[in-house]
């Protein structure tokens, strides 16, 4: 049985995998208005933030080292526990810096081990605009677990057959609240020197990682937010932090051409399209930045992303609608189209939210497409549907954060440059 819980209160309540005592010392000394949220900046700028208080550059260079390891590999949130760190050291970063996780509104397991979580994030610059509501989820395997992330609140597209779509966007999340998701995750899963692993739900045994994978595919177009997704990823695959590597990372885009080139140059993880149509007309229908980026440009810009080989693949996504996409006819297309490209082909069985317009191949039919996609040499490629129950599948993701007013959110955005890896669609 699918079970949840409602905690509504802050992260501080969470017991599981807790090394570090949760939200550390955002009550006392300064306020969290003049404070600056450690997770999300890189090493350069936790360094300037240093010199800022007299440290000359080889020992700001050498607490910076400090803080990250205590950040990213031990999970601390308390600076008062930095046990190697001098106590005038803890003052100095604990009146500069905080360290904040979300505030967990709920949590939900499917009765197949995924999880989702419901995290609320309050920008402390800005106490009197509304905190905004994200969903993680976390998939399990026998040895191996996935963190589905997201990259914004709502999502500016409006693919027909996905949830998040019919929400507008209601921001972009920062670097650190994109990072917040995997620490707050890692913390709750006992991923942490010293965490426990929940008891219930599946996770991998405490001799693996609980999250080996993270997939960007959660809420939101990433490549809209490039410059924050950017940063949160090159933090996430940093040696010294959590270490995950750029081919366990994979970023999942409707077709954002103008951005597939840089994602490739700058950020270097996998890529995943949601391609889902094999001709222009039905994908303008389905994918609606088909209008903008055709399926043409699509597939050059996927033909030259940087370091693309047999051993690193795109992932090439294809939602089973039935009566839809889902001919013989589309099948034999798919594996033409690809054919000159390093591919992968996942399938995915529609997962249906209220409303939606759509309903999901027979299984017949996804197998009889699977049997041509797998006779061009494609191996196992349907996605399992995961968490269903829980709303926690892909495209099933949607809070209910609402669209700040214009001006709202130019004062959370404007100051903070976040918007600058906007596109022309969203500004
Ligand atoms: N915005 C990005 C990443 C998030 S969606 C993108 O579109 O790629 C992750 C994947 O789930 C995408 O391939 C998306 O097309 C697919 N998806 C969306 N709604 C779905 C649904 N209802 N059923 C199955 N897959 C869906
Ligand atoms: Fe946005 Fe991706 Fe959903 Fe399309 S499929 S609406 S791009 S989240």
């Amino acid at each position: 049985m699918a079970h949840s819980l409602q905690i509504n209160q802050s992260g501080q309540s969470a017991s599981v995998g807790d090394p570090g005592g949760l939200n550390g010392d955002l009550n006392r000394g300064p306020k969290d208005g003049d404070l600056v949220d450690l997770v999300g900046l890189d090493r350069s700028e936790i360094g300037v933030e240093l010199e800022k208080f007299g440290l000359l550059p080889r020992e700001a260079r050498m607490r910076t080292r400090q803080l990250w390891n205590w950040v990213y590999v031990n999970g601390l949130t308390d600076f008062e526990k930095m046990s190697n760190v001098s106590k005038t050291a803890r003052q100095m970063f604990a009146a500069r810096f905080m360290l904040r996780r979300p505030e967990i509104v709920s949590e939900q397991v499917s009765s197949d081990g995924t999880r989702k979580w419901l995290f609320r994030f309050k920008d402390p610059k800005h106490p009197n605009l509304p905190a905004v509501d994200v969903e993680t989820v976390y998939i399990p395997e026998n040895k191996r677990g996935t963190l589905c992330v997201s990259s914004q609140v709502g999502c500016t597209l409006n693919c027909s057959f996905c949830h998040t779509g019919t929400q507008m966007l209601v921001r972009n999340l920062t670097a650190g609240e994109i990072l917040g998701q995997i620490l707050m995750a890692r913390q709750l899963l006992g991923d942490f020197p010293n965490g426990v692993r929940p008891s219930d739900g599946l996770v991998p045994k405490q001799d693996t990682r609980a999250i080996t994978n993270v997939v960007m595919m959660g809420m939101g177009e990433p490549l809209f937010n490039f410059d924050n997704v950017k940063k949160a990823l090159l933090i996430a695959s940093d040696g010294e932090g959590i270490s995950l590597s750029k081919r366990r990372i994979t970023l999942s885009t409707s077709g954002v051409v103008s951005h597939i080139g840089r994602a490739g140059d700058e950020i270097g993880v996998m890529l995943a399209i949601s391609l889902h149509a094999v001709n222009n007309e039905l994908r303008n229908e389905l994918v609606p930045i088909n209008k903008k980026f055709p399926l043409e440009e699509l597939l050059a810009a996927c033909k030259a992303y940087p370091g693309l080989s047999n051993a690193r693949r795109i992932t090439f996504e294809y939602v089973m609608l039935k009566g839809v996409n889902d001919s013989d006819a589309d099948a034999r297309e798919l594996v033409r189209l690809l054919a000159k490209i390093p591919a992968k082909i996942n399938l995915i069985p529609f997962n249906p939210w209220d409303g939606s317009p759509y309903e999901c191949s027979s299984w017949e039919r996804i197998e009889t497409f699977a049997d041509i996609v797998n006779r061009a040499g494609y191996a196992s490629p349907v996605r399992t549907p995961r968490g269903r129950d829980i709303f926690a599948a892909c495209g099933q993701l949607k809070s209910t954060s609402e669209r700040l007013s214009k001006r709202a959110q130019r004062a959370l955005e404007t100051p903070q440059k976040e918007i600058a890896g906007k596109t022309d669609e969203e500004k």
